[in-house]
C-alpha cells in the first residue's frame, strides 16, 4: 500500500522504549499524559502502547478526552483534571474516570453528580503550589479541604490522590521545584490531619521524572518524554526516541531558470538555474509559515532547503542544479528521529522560538497518522485497532 501523501508515522515501539527509559529513572508508577490526542500522536493507540509497556494509569486534561479513550476500548485507570462549566461529571463517574478537582465549586459539582448517580466519585485534589494556573488557590484551600472531609465521610467521594504541577521542571536545580514539593506535602499533611489522606501523591512531569527522582512521590506524569522529545533539550535526549515522523511525497520535480521567484510574493529567487520539488504540506497541516525559507527536508538521506513561502497546502524545496537524484514519488522527511542528520521537531521549534511540544501537537489537517510497532493487545485483553486514521 502506498503511504499517504502527507504521513505522520507513529512508532509505538518507540513509545514502549520511552516508557522503559522513564521507568528506569523513577521508582514511582507512571501515568503517561495523553492530553491533546496524545500530543498529536493519537490517544487510543498510544494508550494501548503505554499500558502494555507497563504504565499504571493515564492522565488527560478533559473528561471528553477520557471518555474518548473509554470508547476506544481503553479501560485503564484514567484521570481528567481540566473542566469547563459544561463538564459532565456524571458521565465521568459512570465511566470510572477519576476527577481532578481545583476548587470548592468543582468539588460541589462532583459531589452532586455522585449523589445523583448513587455512586462514589474518585477525586484527585489538584493543588496550586506556585504555577498559578489551575489547582486549588491558597485562599480556597481551607474550604476545599473541609469539603473533601465532609464528602469523604458521606462517601460521595473517595480521595484517590493529591497532585500538583511544576513551574520549572526543566530547570532541575531551581529551588522552586523543591518548594513546590514541600507545599504539596503540606497540603497532604493538612488533609491527613482531618483523617482523609490520599491514596497517592504526584507532581513530577517528564523533566522531573528524568532529573528529580526525589520529587517522584507515588506516581509520575510524563508527557513529552513519552513521545520521545527531551523535556530539557539543554540536558540531552536521555536516550529517548522521537515517536512521530512527518513525511511527504514529492508531487512534482521541475527545472526553473536563474532569476525565477518561488511561491507567494517570490520571497526566494533562484540565484542560478535549479530544480525544485513540490511537497503537499503547508501551514494548515501544522507546518509553521514562519519556517518559510528556513526549514529543510531529507530526501533519500540528503538534506534540501525549503525555498519560498510555506503555503496553506504546499511548499517547495530546492534540489539544486542536478536535481539531487530526486524523483516524483520519493518521500521527503520533514521531521523525525534525527537519525543520519535528519531534521527534527526541535529544530523547527528552535527556529521560531517555541518548544517542540507545540510542533508535534500541532500536526493536523491532511496529515494521516499511520502506526508501526504496535504492541501486543493491552493487558485487559481487549484488542485496540491500530489502523490508519485521519490526522
Ligand atoms: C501536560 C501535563 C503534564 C505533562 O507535562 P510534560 O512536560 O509534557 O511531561 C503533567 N501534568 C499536568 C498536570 C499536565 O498538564
Amino acid at each position: 500500500m502506498n503511504s499517504p501523501a502527507l504521513e505522520a508515522r507513529i512508532d509505538l515501539s518507540a513509545v514502549a522504549h520511552n516508557i522503559e527509559v522513564l521507568q528506569a529513572h523513577t521508582t514511582a508508577a507512571l501515568m503517561p499524559v495523553l492530553k491533546a490526542d496524545a500530543y498529536g500522536h493519537g490517544a487510543v493507540q498510544v494508550a494501548a502502547a503505554v499500558m502494555s509497556a507497563g504504565a499504571a494509569e493515564i492522565g488527560v486534561a478533559t473528561i471528553d478526552e477520557a471518555l474518548a479513550l473509554r470508547r476506544g476500548g481503553i479501560d485503564a485507570p484514567l484521570l481528567a483534571w481540566l473542566h469547563g462549566s459544561s463538564a459532565d461529571f456524571g458521565a465521568a463517574i459512570e465511566a470510572d474516570v477519576q476527577i481532578g478537582v481545583s476548587s470548592p465549586r468543582e468539588l460541589t459539582a462532583v459531589v452532586e453528580a455522585a449523589r445523583t448517580a448513587g455512586r462514589t466519585a474518585s477525586v484527585t485534589v489538584k493543588v496550586d503550589t506556585g504555577l498559578a494556573r489551575n489547582g486549588v488557590a491558597a485562599d480556597e484551600w481551607d474550604e476545599l479541604r473541609d469539603g473533601v472531609a465532609t464528602a469523604s465521610a458521606e462517601q460521595s467521594i473517595v480521595l484517590r490522590g493529591v497532585m500538583s504541577h511544576l513551574v520549572r521542571g526543566d530547570e532541575p536545580g531551581h529551588p522552586l521545584n523543591s518548594l513546590q514539593g514541600e507545599r504539596l506535602d503540606e497540603a497532604v499533611a493538612d488533609l491527613r490531619r482531618l483523617g482523609v489522606g490520599p491514596e497517592i501523591v504526584h507532581i513530577a512531569n517528564s523533566a522531573a521524572t528524568l532529573t528529580r527522582p526525589d520529587l517522584s512521590r507515588d506516581l509520575a506524569r510524563p508527557g513529552i518524554a513519552v513521545y520521545g522529545r527531551s523535556p530539557a533539550p539543554d540536558l540531552g535526549d536521555f536516550g529517548l526516541i522521537p515517536v512521530m515522523t512527518l513525511s511527504a511525497e514529492v508531487l512534482s520535480v521541475k527545472k526553473i531558470p536563474a532569476g525565477q521567484g518561488v511561491s507567494y510574493s517570490h520571497t526566494w529567487t533562484a540565484p542560478s538555474d535549479t530544480t525544485v520539488a513540490l511537497l503537499p504540506a503547508g501551514y494548515a497541516d501544522g507546518v509553521p509559515r514562519l519556517l518559510s525559507n528556513t526549514l529543510r527536508v531529507h530526501i533519500n538521506g540528503r538534506s534540501f532547503p525549503n525555498v519560498g513561502r510555506v503555503c496553506m497546502d504546499q511548499m517547495v524545496v530546492d534540489l539544486g542544479a542536478d536535481g539531487g537524484g530526486v524523483e516524483v514519488g520519493d518521500r521527503a522527511v520533514l521531521f523525525g528521529t534525527g537519525e543520519h542528520g535528519g531534521p527534527t521537531a526541535l529544530e523547527w521549534a528552535e527556529a521560531i522560538g517555541t518548544i517542540d511540544y507545540e510542533i508535534v501537537s500541532g500536526i493536523r489537517g491532511r496529515a494521516v497518522r499511520t502506526y508501526v510497532g504496535a504492541p501486543a493487545p493491552i493487558p485487559n485483553g481487549r484488542h485496540t485497532p491500530v489502523a490508519a486514521g485521519p490526522g
